[in-house]
Parts: structure tokens; sequence; C-alpha cells
């Protein structure tokens, strides 16, 4: 193996990268995180529960995706239970988890399996693959963890510990193919070499010892060949470009009050963003703003809308959104969609920002 100092994944030997997977599931055995969907130590673990924590933890934090899976394990103990259950109520199961197009694209996902494959997922990366909501790093981790396939695994936690082990200066996102390029020369060649085991300690490795902040390498089984840790830049990486600003969008939402005290929700469209589930209805969320009478134009009844004072905000992965909201009494249920009392919001698909504009009404407006 080179010296630390030009540690390269090219000059790893198959017995310098063997030596390095020994002393990190030595680690990982006596360091395991605990963690719901994970089998006990020497257990196998079940496709079922590694798949739908890997889709829950896209985007997501393990401590957030916790009680999400216990629910959804209590609801839905199999694949097949998941996919008899309507879309709706796995949506409002989602609620909090953000990202919808995941929540859909795994209820596709559990019928093709449970219709297609006999409630058996495959446990091969390519036939992962062809599977909804199941891209490289999912299939990856699936094939590894689930049936201890051979596959490298490569999520932002392995991307750092592999910046660091190899001293890559190089800055993300350019840097990804060079950081996939340095896991696969470590990653187990063989069925025979606990490929699950060490995809998770790799995850844990990331998520608990060379942290973002502090890497604790006092306690890094890696420590003796980081090249990063001698060159003492082992916090600096791995480096990133400089993000690009966000865009601000603009939007005015629509709050109708019926006589009976029901507002008017709408189902967004199937595709695109918060796909299939229910909104506050709005105008198009577009960054060239909105005048008033613009905006009374696109209302989806017309009525004598009044704006309420203050804006609501949210951030998504691409822009942020600012939104006024208009609100009005109507004299019936008129208007297409759907009529909700506000006591039970709680049985409708709301995402975030959704439930950000009934706060912000409870606040601010006099129509109830
Ligand atoms: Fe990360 Fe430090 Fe371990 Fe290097 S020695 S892999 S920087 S924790």
């Amino acid at each position: 193996m080179a010296n630390k100092q030009t540690f390269r994944h090219q000059d790893v030997t198959a017995t310098g990268a063997r030596k390095l997977r020994s002393s990190l599931l030595a680690w990982y055995d006596r360091h395991r995180r605990v963690l719901p969907w994970r089998a006990a130590a020497g257990g196998h673990a079940d496709p079922y529960h590694v798949w739908l924590s890997e889709i829950m933890l896209q985007q997501t934090t393990v401590v957030t995706v916790g009680p999400y899976f216990v629910r959804f394990l209590e609801r839905w103990p199999t694949v097949d239970a998941l996919a008899g259950a309507p879309l709706d109520d796995v949506l409002h199961g989602w609620q909090g988890l953000g990202y919808y197009a995941r929540a859909r694209n795994l209820h596709r996902c559990a019928q093709t399996v449970s219709r297609d494959l006999g409630g058996a997922f495959p446990d091969r990366e390519e036939a992962l693959r062809q599977l909804p909501g199941i891209g490289a790093y999912t299939a990856a981790a699936i094939a590894a963890i689930a049936f201890d396939r051979p596959a490298s695994v490569v999520d932002g936690n392995v991307e750092r510990v592999m910046a660091r082990l190899f001293a890559i200066e190089e800055a993300l996102p350019a840097a990804k193919k060079i950081l996939r390029d340095c896991a696969a020369s470590l990653a187990p060649p063989s069925r025979t070499q606990r490929s699950g085991d060490y995809a998770q300690a790799l995850m844990d490795l990331g998520a608990t010892v060379c942290t973002v902040r502090n890497p604790a390498c006092g306690r890094c089984p890696w420590s003796d060949s980081c090249a990063a840790r001698a060159a003492g830049i082992a916090e600096k990486l791995p480096r990133r470009a400089p993000k690009k600003n966000k865009p601000t969008r603009k939007g005015v939402a629509f709050w109708a009050v019926a006589p009976d005290g029901a507002i008017l929700l709408r189902r967004r469209p199937e595709k695109g963003l918060l796909g299939g589930m229910i909104e506050v209805p709005s105008t198009e969320w577009r960054e060239a703003g909105w005048t008033q009478a613009a905006a009374r134009r696109a209302a989806p009844v017309a009525a004598d809308w009044t704006a309420l004072p203050g804006l609501v905000t949210h951030t998504f992965t691409h822009f942020h959104l600012e939104l006024e909201v208009l609100a009005a009494h109507v004299e019936t249920h008129g208007a297409d969609g759907v009529w909700s009392l506000p006591d039970r919001f709680g049985e409708h698909a709301l995402p975030t920002v959704m439930k950000k504009i009934i706060a912000h009404v409870k606040r601010r407006g006099p129509l109830q």
C-alpha cells in the first residue's frame, strides 16, 4: 500500500483492502448501531424492512425515520399488505417525511413486487433498479444488506469517509466519480465476505465517527491508514463547490369558506411536486409574482377575496416559496375539489407547506 501522503485508490492491493475491511468489520461488531430495521448481529435482514427503511432514509435522517418505520410496519407488516393499502393511506402515513414522490413510488413498488414477483424482492442490483423509486444507491444497499450480494454502497457518509481516507481534494459534486471508485476499490468482492455488514459498517463509521465536524479519528479503525488524518486536513474534506442560490417563487393560495364552515381543498396533479397530495388551492408558483387582479382571475371560485396580512414561506429542494393567502366566504360547495371541515383536516394527506397555510389562516384570518 502507498504511504499515507500519497494514498490512492489505484494503489490499494487486494491484501490492503482486505485488511481495511477486516478492521472495519471488527469495529462494527463492537460498535454497530441498533436500528429498528436492522437484523440482530449474525441474523438475516428482512428485504421488506431494508427496502422500506432505505426509501424512507433518502433525504431524511435516521432519527426522523425511526418512528415512521415502526408505524408503517405495525400497519403494513408485509409488502403485500402495503401493496393492498389505498394510496391515500400511504401518503397520509408519510406526512412529515417530505418528498412525496417517494411515497407514491413506494406504493407502486410494493404493488409491483406483490403482483408480479410473488411478494419477493429481487436479490440483484440490476433487477432492483427496474423497480419504481429504486435508484443506484438504494439497489446497491438492498442487494448488500438484504442479500449479502457484493455491492459498493455509496451515500453522503461514505463519500465523506472516502474523501478523507484517500485525501481527495477535488470538490463535490465533480469528485463523485472518483469517490465511488475509491469505495469500489475497498468493497467486498464476493458473497462470502459479509457485504451487508461491510456496507452498514461504513455507514455507521460515517455517521458516528467520521462525522462532518470533529471526526473522532482517535476512535477510528482506519486512523493508521487515513491520508487526511496524516495530513491534518480531515475536517476540511470533502471540499464542496459553492452552492448556487435557490430562486424564490411566489404564489397566492385561496382559503374558501362555505356556509357550513367547510374549506375548499383539492388534489394536486399526480405528476410533479407534491404529486397526488391534497392542497389548499393556489395559483401557479412562479418567480414573476402575482398582481391582485391576476391572482383573483386565477381563483378556483368567484368570491369577494380578502388578502390576509403576512406571507407563508417554505423551502423546497430547488426553490424558496412565498405564498400570499386570500380568504373569502362562498355561498355553496360549487367549486371542484374536496370540501373539508377544519377538524377533519387530519384525514387528508396535507404536505407541510399546506399545514403552514392552515396555521397562517388560524393566526391571521377572520374567516374560520
Ligand atoms: Fe475519518 Fe478520522 Fe477515520 Fe480518517 S481517521 S476515516 S478522518 S475518522
